[in-house]
C-alpha cells in the first residue's frame, strides 16, 4: 500500500510513501520496548527539559509545520499556525505539571502508611485522525511521554508528512531513539500491532466505526483504551442571549477547520422567539464567507480534506433534502479542482435524516426551532453522541439546569466548545470514553498502584 500526501486545494500529489513492512514494524516495536526501559527511569525534570525543547522547536518552526498542515489537509494557514502554537502550549503545560499530577497521593487508612503511585505502562499506540494532524497527536504524546511511556503513532493515511515531521521533532528535542515513533501503515495493520504483547494500551481519535473496531481488538487482549470519537454538538440559543454574539460564534463554531471538527457546533437549537432573526443573520454571515486558497490569509474556508469526505457529505445532504429538509443557502460542492464546498444551512429537518441523526463533517449548519427550554434540552440530548455542547443565555436558572441536564462531556455557556490543556476533554455515549488533557488525561495511561504498608 502507498500512503499519499495530496494537496486538497488542487488534488496534486505532494509525496508518496510505501507502507512499512512487517520486519520494519517489528523493529519499531522492539525499539519502543528498549526505549521504555530508559524513559521510565528518567526524572520528571529530565523529561520536562526534553518536552520544553519540543515546545521550542514547535515555536521556531511554526510556519514550516503550519505549511505542512495546510498543504496536506487544507486548513487555513492562520488556523494551522494557531494549531502549532497550541501544541507548544500543551508540551509546556505537561512539562510544568506532570510532576504534580503524578506525585504519590497519601491516603489515611488503617495501615501505617498508604498511598497511590502512578507508573507508566510502556509502549502506547495512538491511532490518530487528519483533521488536527499536530494537535491530536501532541495532546496525547505530551502527557504520555511525561508519564514515562513510549509512543507509537499510526496517523491517518492522508497526513504522512505531518506524521514524519512529529517523529523528527521528538528526536531533535533529545528524546531517546524509540521514545516516539511513527508507523507509516494503513488501518488494516492496526489489529496485528494491537495484539502484539509489546503494545500495552491504545488511544484512538476518529470515527465510531474505527473506535469500535480498535476497542474490540483491545478488549479481546484486555488492554486499556481511550476513545475520542465523533460528535453532533448542540448549540442552543435562548431569548435572553446576546444574539449578535451568538450568531458570530455560531458561524465560527460551525466553520472552524473547514467544518471538520469533532467539537464543531452542528445542531443549532433556537428558541422560536429569536429563530427568524438568528436564521437571517446566520444566512448573511455564511454567504459572506470566503472559500478559497487556504494559504491566503483572507480565506475563511479552505477545501475539505479528501474527495471521500466531500462525497459523503454530499450524500448526507441529498438524503436529508429528499426526506424534506430545506436548503436555506449553500451546502453543495464547488466544481474542482480541489475539494471545495460552499458553506450552507439546512432547516425544517425531519428527524429521520442524516442531518438530524449523524455527524455532518463539513461547513453545514442544521437549524431546529424549539418552543421552550425543556424542548431545547430534550432535542439536544436526543442523539447517540455526547461530546460537547453550548448554550447562549443570560438566564442563571437556564445555565444551571443545562449544566445538570445536558448529556455531554462538556458544556460551554455563551461560548463555543474548545479544548484547553488545563481542562479535561472527552465524550460520553457514542462520542467515546476516557479523557485527554489536564490531570485526568495524564492518568489514563498509568498504572494507578495502591501501596499499603503495615
Ligand atoms: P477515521 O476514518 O476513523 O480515521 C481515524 C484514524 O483511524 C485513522 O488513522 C485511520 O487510518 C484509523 N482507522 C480507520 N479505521 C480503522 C480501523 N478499522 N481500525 C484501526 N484504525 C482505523 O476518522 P476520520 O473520518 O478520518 O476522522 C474524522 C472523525 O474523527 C470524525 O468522526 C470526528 O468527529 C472524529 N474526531 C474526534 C475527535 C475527538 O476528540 N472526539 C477529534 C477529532 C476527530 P486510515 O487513515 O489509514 O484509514
Amino acid at each position: 500500500m502507498t500512503l499519499r500526501s495530496i494537496n486538497p486545494a488542487n488534488e496534486q500529489i505532494l509525496e508518496e510513501y510505501s507502507e512499512y513492512n512487517d520486519a520494519e514494524i517489528n523493529q519499531i516495536l522492539a525499539r519502543s520496548v528498549q526505549a521504555f526501559a530508559l524513559q521510565k527511569c528518567l526524572s520528571f525534570d529530565q523529561r520536562a527539559d526534553k518536552m520544553e525543547a519540543v515546545a521550542k522547536i514547535l515555536d521556531s518552526g511554526q510556519d514550516k509545520f503550519a505549511r505542512i498542515l495546510t498543504m496536506e489537509m487544507g486548513k487555513p494557514y492562520h488556523a494551522a499556525q494557531q494549531e502549532i502554537g497550541k501544541c507548544a502550549w500543551v508540551c509546556r503545560y505537561y512539562a510544568e505539571n506532570a510532576r504534580l499530577f503524578l506525585a504519590d497521593q497519601a491516603v489515611k487508612t488503617d495501615s501505617l502508611r498508604s498511598f497511590v503511585r502512578y507508573q507508566p505502562l510502556g509502549p502506547v499506540l495512538a491511532v490518530m485522525p487528519w483533521n488536527f494532524p499536530f494537535w491530536q497527536v501532541f495532546r496525547f504524546a505530551a502527557p504520555a511521554l511525561m508519564a514515562g511511556n513510549t509512543a507509537l503513532l499510526k496517523h491517518a493515511s492522508n497526513v504522512p508528512q505531518a506524521a514524519l515531521a512529529i517523529e523528527e521533532i521528538f528526536k531533535q528535542a533529545g528524546f531517546a531513539d524509540g521514545v516516539f515513533q511513527t508507523l507509516l501503515i494503513g488501518a488494516n495493520k492496526v489489529e496485528k500491532i494491537l495484539t502484539d504483547n509489546r503494545v500495552k494500551a491504545v488511544t484512538l481519535t476518529g470515527s465510531e466505526k474505527a473506535g469500535a473496531s480498535v476497542a474490540s481488538t483491545a478488549g479481546s487482549q484486555i488492554k486499556k483504551t481511550v476513545l475520542e470519537l465523533g460528535g453532533s454538538d448542540p448549540f442552543i440559543v435562548m431569548p435572553s442571549a446576546d444574539l449578535d454574539d451568538a450568531v458570530q460564534k455560531a458561524t465560527l463554531g460551525r466553520i472552524q477547520n473547514n467544518g471538520q471538527s469533532c467539537i464543531a457546533a452542528k445542531r443549532f437549537i433556537i428558541h422560536t422567539a429569536v429563530y427568524d432573526k438568528f436564521r437571517a443573520a446566520l444566512k448573511q454571515k455564511f454567504e459572506a464567507l470566503k472559500v478559497g486558497d487556504p494559504m491566503d490569509n483572507a480565506t475563511d474556508i479552505g477545501p475539505l480534506a479528501m474527495a471521500n469526505i466531500r462525497d459523503y457529505l454530499n450524500r448526507q445532504i441529498d438524503d436529508s433534502l429528499k426526506k424534506g429538509a430545506i436548503r436555506l443557502t449553500g451546502a453543495e460542492s464547488i466544481a474542482g479542482p480541489g475539494y471545495f464546498f460552499k458553506p450552507g444551512i439546512l432547516e425544517n429537518i425531519p428527524w429521520d435524516t442524516p442531518a438530524a441523526q449523524d455527524e455532518l463533517f463539513g461547513p453545514v449548519a442544521c437549524l431546529f426551532s424549539v418552543k421552550n427550554f425543556e424542548e431545547a434540552i430534550a432535542l439536544a440530548n436526543n442523539t447517540r453522541f455526547g461530546l460537547g455542547s453550548a448554550i447562549f443565555t443570560r438566564d442563571e436558572n437556564e445555565m444551571e439546569q443545562t449544566i445538570d441536564l445536558i448529556e455531554t462531556g462538556c458544556i460551554f455557556v455563551n461560548n463555543i466548545v474548545a479544548s484547553d490543556p488545563r481542562l479535561p476533554f472527552g465524550g460520553i455515549k457514542a462520542s467515546g470514553y476516557g479523557r485527554e488533557l489536564a490531570a485526568e488525561g495524564i492518568r489514563e495511561f498509568v498504572n494507578i498502584k495502591t501501596v499499603s504498608i503495615y
